[in-house]
Order: structure tokens, then sequence, then C-alpha cells
């Protein structure tokens, strides 16, 4: 579904993404685990059209979207959820949901898909006109999880969506992940939390200071003893 080839990207004269390859199969999840700065939100970045790759490919269900506007990429069904969620705060739950499905013309898509958000997460049909300030961190990420799902996704780019929330929050969004795999949405997860990462995922690609240095299935990585020394705590 999504392959990338050879990608590099620069900020100002200094390289981050080292010639990087990746490939996503309709229906799976991957995982992109890296330390602070290795480069993941580039990659995802990139991916959605906010930055400009300096050489290599990006083909989303075989079209080169290398040079597409960051709108039509949203459009062709690739969409994003932010690092730090970015929702709206003093806008209500709705209105924030609202600008997630501003591109679906079809009413009856969209309520279907109201629909399916608010089956995912009760919390936000309950506090619908609420400022969505006034929920809590994990509600928020569940909030911008919801609003990029009436986009349609075909591809989900998720930024950290644990970051920040405690120990049961992260297990909640987890939880939520999972249920999006079972429906069968094609993911790409980038995650500090690499132990439930590689857990949750089929396949993962390490990241360090820009290049892939490994990459399999996430059962084989989980039990990898160089993966477990420098992601997982362990040795
Ligand atoms: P984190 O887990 O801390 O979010 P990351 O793996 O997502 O890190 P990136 O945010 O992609 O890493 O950053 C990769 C490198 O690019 C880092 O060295 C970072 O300092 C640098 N960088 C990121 N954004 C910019 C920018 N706008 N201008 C210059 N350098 C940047």
């Amino acid at each position: 579904m999504l392959e990338i080839n050879k990608l590099s990207v620069k900020y100002d004269n200094i390289r981050v993404l080292h010639y990087i390859s990746m490939q996503i199969r309709k229906g799976e999840m991957v995982a992109l685990i890296g330390a602070n700065g290795a480069g993941k939100t580039t990659v995802l970045r990139t991916i959605s059209g906010l930055l400009k790759a300096e050489s290599g490919e990006i083909l989303f269900e075989g079209k080169d979207i290398t040079k597409m506007s960051s709108h039509n990429i949203v459009a062709s069904g690739i969409v994003h959820v932010p690092e730090g969620r970015q929702i709206f705060t003093k806008m209500t739950i709705e209105e924030n949901l609202k600008l997630g499905a501003y591109l679906q013309r079809d009413k009856s898509v969209m309520k279907r898909n109201f629909e399916k958000v608010f089956s995912l997460f009760p919390i936000l049909k309950q506090r619908l006109h609420q400022q969505a300030g006034t929920l809590s961190g994990g509600e928020q990420q569940m909030l911008a999880i919801g609003r990029a799902l009436l986009g349609n996704p075909k591809l989900l780019l998720l930024d950290e969506p644990s970051m920040g929330l405690s120990p049961i929050m992260t297990q909640q969004v987890f939880s939520v992940l999972e249920s999006l795999k079972k429906e069968g949405i094609t993911m790409l997860l980038v995650e500090q939390n690499a132990y439930e990462a590689l857990e949750i995922s089929d396949r993962a690609y390490i990241l360090e200071t820009g290049n892939i240095t490994l990459e399999g299935r996430s059962s084989d990585l989980i039990q990898d003893p160089n993966v477990k020394k420098a992601y997982l705590g362990g040795d």
C-alpha cells in the first residue's frame, strides 16, 4: 500500500533521513521505533506532505505522492494524527470531530463514521458539546484519533499516541489501536513505548539517527538482543 524508496530529507543543510526504504502492506500495522531525535516524526511529516523530500520517492497505492500537496495526500486517504495531538481546545468535541470529516460530502457516510467513532469512544459522545480542553490527556488522544477516523483513512499515521499519558491511559490507547487493527485499518505507528508497539504491531523498523538499522517481524524483534538492550530496557 505504501512504499518508501531511498528517501532522504534535510532541514536546512542537515540531512536527518538517509536514504531510508520501508513498505507497509494493506491491513498491516507497522511500528517505527527509535530514540529521541532519530527522525521518526520527520518520516511521518514527509509521508503526509508537510515536509518535502530531498530525494527518493513515496508511492501510495502505486501512485507517486512524493511531490503531492498535503491536502491532496489527505484526500487520497493518508491521515496523520500528529504528535502532541493538536486538537482545538476552545472548540467543542463535536466541532473538532467535524474538522476531521471536512472532505466527506456524503451525509450518510459521515453519520456512519460518527457512529463508529462513538462506539469506539463513548466518552466523546457523552461530552460532545463541551470544550475539548476539558478532556483529560488520554481523552484528547482519543479525540485526535476519532477525528482522524472521520477522514476515512486508508492509512493512519500515528505519532506517539501514548506520549505523556499515564500507564492506564496508555493501555487504553493501545487497546483502541488493537480494535482499529481488527477492523483492518492500515497503520504506521511511531512510538517510544517500544515494548507495547512491538507487541501490538505486525512488523517494525528501527530508526537510528536517520538510518533504518533493523527491520522485521515484531515478534522477532522483541526477542532480538540488540533491540532488547537498546529499546526494551533489558539485556
Ligand atoms: P522525538 O522522538 O524526540 O520526537 P523523532 O525521532 O521524531 O524525535 P524528529 O523530530 O524527526 O525525530 O527529528 C529528527 C532530527 O531533525 C532531530 O535531530 C531534530 O533536532 C531535527 N529537526 C526536527 N525538526 C527540525 C526543524 N524544523 N529544523 C531543524 N532541525 C529539525
